[in-house]
C-alpha cells in the first residue's frame, strides 16, 4: 500500500502531482511520501503490538535526513553502519540511546563516536573488533554495551548478494565459535555483553530461514543464560522483502513476520530489536525521470530516461524489478508494447526494465520508476560525472527538497591538479 497513485489523469505523490515537482527541480528526482513511510512504520510496529520490541530503521536502505526525522518521531531508533550515517542520525534529532551500530569493519575512530555518544549498543562481527573495542572503552573509562552478531548459518534463499546468513558469507561470528566467544567477551573488562545479534540477508521472501535462525538464537540464549551469564537484548536484524512486482506473490505480512518471532522467542523476557530498512522505505519512494528520446533498435524499442544506472542501481546489480509508470495516466485499453527502458550511461547494465508492455511513450513524457525509496538514492553515485539527483519529501499538499542536486561548480571543486600538472598546458 502507497500513496503514489493517479487522481485525475495524473500520478500523483499524495497530493501532490509529480510533474508539478518535475517542473520545479528538474529530472530525474527521488519522491519520498511521508503518509507511506507512516503507514508502513505503523504496520510494522503494530504487528509487533505486546512484545517488548523495538524499531531501529536501518538507515543504509535510505539515510535522507528528512526520512530519518520522520521515522525518529514516529518513536523509530536507528541501526547505523558507518560514522557517516551516525552523524546523520544524531543531525536528524535521532537520540543516542535508540542508535545500533552494526557492520563487519568499523573503524577505531568510528567506534570512539559511538562510545563517546552513548549509543544504545554496538554489534560486534569478530574477534579483532571486539578486543579493538575493549581497548577503545578501557582508554575511555566506560564499558561498551555489546552485542554479538552471530552467523547462523542459515540460507536466506535471496539474491547472492543479500544474502548474508551463510558460514561462506563475511557477516557474524561463526556459529560454531559464538559459545567461545561470549565467554570471551564476559571476561573483557571494557565489554559489557548485553545480547545477541543476527541478520541473516535482505529481501526475503519466506518466512522459514527467519524461523530457523531465531531457533538457533533462542539455543544460544538458553545456552549462554544456563552458563550464568545475563542476556537482555536479541537483535534480529531486518530482511523482509516487499513487493517489487505486482504479478508476484505478495511477501508474508508482518504480521505473518511478528508470529514467528512470537512462537520463537517471546517467551524468553528479552526485549527484541529489529532493524528493517526496505520494509519502511522501499514502497514509500519513486525515482521520477523523463524520455529523452524513444529509439527503434534493430528488434527492440529503447526508451532512453535521464535517470541512469549510478542513479538506481538495483537492476544492474541485484537482476532487480521495478515498476514503470507513466506519470500521465495511459488512456484505458490503450494498447501496449514491449519495450526496453534504459538510461543513459555507457555500460549495457543501464537497464531498469527488458521487454516490459507499456502504453506508448514519446520523448519529454515522464515516467516514474517504482519501489525506487530503499537502496536507492542511498546507493547512488556520481558515475559518468553525473550529478546525484535531488530527494524530495511529500506531505500532504506539500512539498520540499530534502536533499538538492549539487551544482557542476560544486562537483568541479572537488577535484584539485598536483603542481606538476597545474601550470600552463
Ligand atoms: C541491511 C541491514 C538491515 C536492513 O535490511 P533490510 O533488508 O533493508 O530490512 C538490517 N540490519 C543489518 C545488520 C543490515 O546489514
Amino acid at each position: 500500500m502507497n500513496h503514489f497513485q493517479y487522481h485525475l489523469g495524473q500520478l500523483h505523490a499524495e497530493a501532490v502531482p509529480l510533474s508539478r515537482i518535475a517542473k520545479t527541480v528538474g529530472t530525474p528526482f527521488y519522491c519520498y511520501s511521508t503518509a507511506t513511510l507512516k503507514h508502513h512504520y505503523k504496520v510494522f510496529t503494530s504487528a509487533l503490538a505486546g512484545l517488548d520490541a523495538h524499531v531501529h530503521y536501518a538507515m543504509k536502505a535510505n539515510a535522507n535526513i528528512a526520512v530519518v526525522r520522520t521515522l525518529a518521531n514516529l518513536g523509530a531508533g536507528a541501526d547505523v553502519v558507518s560514522e557517516g550515517e551516525l552523524r546523520l542520525a544524531l543531525a536528524a534529532g535521532m537520540p543516542a540511546r535508540r542508535i545500533v551500530f552494526s557492520g563487519v569493519g568499523k573503524t577505531q575512530s568510528e567506534l570512539t563516536l559511538a562510545l563517546r555518544e552513548g549509543i544504545l549498543q554496538i554489534n560486534v562481527e569478530s574477534v579483532p573488533e571486539l578486543k579493538a573495542l575493549n581497548e577503545i572503552a578501557m582508554a575511555l573509562g566506560v564499558r561498551a554495551p555489546v552485542s554479538l552478531r552471530v552467523n547462523p548459518d542459515i540460507d536466506a534463499a535471496t539474491h547472492v548478494k543479500i544474502t548474508t546468513g551463510r558460514k561462506e558469507n563475511k557477516f557474524g561470528i561463526e556459529w560454531t565459535h559464538a559459545h567461545a566467544v561470549f565467554h570471551m567477551a564476559a571476561a573483557l573488562p571494557g565489554i559489557d555483553v548485553v545480547g545477541v545479534a543476527v541478520h541473516i540477508g535482505s529481501q526475503i521472501t519466506e518466512l522459514e530461514p527467519f524461523r530457523l535462525a531465531f531457533l538457533r538464537v533462542r539455543d544460544l540464549v538458553l545456552m549462554l543464560r544456563a552458563d550464568g551469564m545475563t542476556i537482555r537484548h536479541i537483535d534480529l536484524g531486518g530482511g523482509l522483502g516487499i513487493p517489487y512486482d505486482p504479478d508476484m506473490a505478495e511477501p508474508p505480512s508482518p504480521i505473518a513476520y511478528a508470529e514467528v518471532i512470537r512462537s520463537t522467542l517471546a517467551d524468553l523476557g528479552c526485549t527484541l530489536l529489529l532493524e528493517p530498512g526496505r520494509l519502511i522505505v522501499g514502497n514509500a519512494g519513486v525515482l521520477v525521470t523523463k524520455v529523452i528520446y524513444v529509439k527503434e533498435g534493430a528488434t527492440r524499442t529503447f526508451v532512453i530516461v535521464d535517470a541512469a544506472m549510478n542513479d538506481l542501481v538495483r537492476p544492474a546489480m541485484y537482476d532487480a524489478y521495478h515498476e514503470i509508470i507513466p506519470v500521465i495516466e495511459p488512456a484505458a485499453g490503450a494498447n501496449r508494447s514491449l519495450m526496453d527502458v534504459v538510461g543513459p550511461v555507457c555500460e549495457s547494465g543501464d537497464t531498469f526494465a527488458q521487454q516490459r508492455p507499456l502504453p506508448p511513450i514519446t520523448a519529454g513524457d515522464l515516467v516514474a520508476v517504482g519501489s525506487a525509496g530503499a537502496y536507492g538514492a542511498a546507493m547512488a553515485s556520481s558515475y559518468n560525472a553525473r550529478p546525484l539527483v535531488p530527494e524530495v519529501l511529500v506531505r500532504g499538499d506539500a512539498f520540499a527538497v530534502v536533499r538538492r542536486r549539487p551544482s557542476y561548480e560544486e562537483m568541479l571543486a572537488l577535484e584539485v591538479l598536483p603542481d606538476w600538472l597545474a601550470g600552463a598546458r
